[in-house]
């Protein structure tokens, strides 16, 4: 079954409001099995809506209308989709009826106005709005299914799930379509989403059912996979294929799926592996702490964390070496590596990371560009730097610079860092 939401209202037009609305219903309509094909916005103008109506009726097998029901002359929806159909209206005694008790129950008189608000396309079903005056209608013409919804989200959404998507499944279940839908996020890290996609080319172009999408994330790459099937059983077998034909190709540059966070993946193998770790942050502020900390249990593997931003707290607490900071700059291989260490040997723990870098704006030099961090790990019998080259603002510094920290964590604890 093909859709098209048309949303109805200058004001989305104008940007004053996010039209929420679209999404939350293409949402539901995908968990059962409808494609949208199209998403229109029209402003409240006649003939703009009759034309946009019009063109969806060619396209569509359901029309989702929403917005433009109220009972202003600007709330033109009704009319001008009976208009189009060629329908006549007539007015639902009961909602009429429950438009005055409305009314009387708020002491004020009913403007004819919202009498109209009872009128629904001849066949047309009327759909209960239990939080305003606007019904929905449902309506089927022509081998078509046009389904009118209020805008207010809070109205729009029972109405969709309670009396439009059953009416929905009953028609897909006719129609042999009725499906469910899943979907499997595969959280790839260190590859960008172009060298990922190189990587997973042959799997793109073949793809089919399902389907594999990736999505740019801050400092990692998402690739969504989602199955269509008829049961829910079908679908999951078939997303797993599909996701462990993905993972033989990119291996361990897939540290996760779904909601599993970086530090949570870390924090699991410290946990596992029964190692502890320390940490020494300059430019990152304390961020990785914050991120380790956040998995519940942190204390058993996280033994402590200093944030030195001077070079006194640095050579002061850490113990790096004052000449060093003098010779090589506070952001450098070096002075990383003895932050490392620094924290491993005062927290007595297995691991010691230390992060260094300019997060900007200011701070450069044509030696030394924004963006540069080192980050060094300090474990028994290996001390370990790297270089590199972040970009973006200040915040987005910090955040690459403490996912590429738990990154280097995560290779190290799996036996992978070279
Ligand atoms: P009402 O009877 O409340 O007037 P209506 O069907 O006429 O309902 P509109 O007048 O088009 O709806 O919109 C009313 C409000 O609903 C808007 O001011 C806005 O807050 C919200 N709204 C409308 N359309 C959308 C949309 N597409 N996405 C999110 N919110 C919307």
């Amino acid at each position: 079954m093909r859709c098209e939401i048309i949303g109805v209202g200058t004001e989305l037009l104008m940007g004053q409001i996010i039209n929420t609305n679209a999404r939350d219903v293409s949402g539901e309509l995908f968990a059962v099995g409808v494609g949208v094909y199209y998403q229109s916005v029209v402003g409240d103008n006649r003939e703009r809506l009759k034309e946009v109506f019009e063109r969806a009726l060619e396209r569509a097998d359901l029309v989702i209308l929403t917005g433009g029901l109220g009972p202003t002359n600007d709330d033109i929806t009704r009319d001008t989709v009976a208009e189009v159909l060629g329908l006549s209206q007539q007015k639902d005694a009961e909602w009429e009826k429950r438009l005055e008790e409305f009314f009387r129950r708020l002491g004020r008189p009913m403007a004819e106005s919202n009498r109209r608000q009872a009128l629904v396309p001849e066949g047309g079903i009327l759909l209960s709005n239990e939080r305003g005056t606007a019904p929905g209608i449902y309506l089927e013409k022509n081998g078509r299914t046009i389904v009118l919804l209020p805008g207010p989200p809070r109205e729009l959404l029972p109405m969709l799930r309670d009396h439009v998507i059953p009416r929905l499944k009953v028609k897909l279940q006719d129609r042999g379509e009725l499906a469910v839908f899943k979907s499997k996020a595969l959280r790839v890290i260190e590859l960008g989403e172009s060298a990922m996609t190189e990587m997973i080319k042959p799997l793109l172009e073949a793809q089919k059912n399902p389907t594999i999408a990736p999505l740019a994330k801050s400092s990692e790459v998402h690739l969504r996979i989602t199955a269509r099937a008829a049961t829910t059983e079908e679908a999951e077998a078939l997303l797993s294929a599909e996701a462990e034909k993905i993972k033989k190709v990119l291996g361990d540059y897939i540290y996760g799926e779904d909601e599993e966070e970086l530090e949570l993946v870390v924090a699991r193998l410290l946990w596992e592996r029964k190692k502890t770790v320390a940490l020494a942050e300059s430019c990152s502020g304390g961020l990785l702490c914050h991120r380790l900390t956040n998995v519940p249990g942190s204390s058993s593997y996280l033994l402590g964390g200093f944030v030195t931003y001077s070079n006194e707290a640095k050579a002061g607490i850490l113990g790096v070496k004052k000449e060093l900071l003098e010779s090589k700059g506070a952001v450098s291989a070096e002075v990383a590596s003895m932050m490392a260490a620094g924290a491993r040997k005062l927290c007595g723990a297995d691991i010691g990371v230390g992060i260094t870098g300019i997060a900007g704006p200011g701070g450069e030099t044509p030696e030394k560009p924004l963006g540069l961090t080192f980050i060094g790990l300090s474990v028994p019998a290996l001390d370990y730097t790297r270089r590199y080259e972040f970009w973006g603002g200040r915040l987005e510094i910090k955040e690459r610079a403490s996912q590429t920290a738990l990154h280097l964590m995560r290779l190290y604890l799996l036996g992978k860092l070279r």
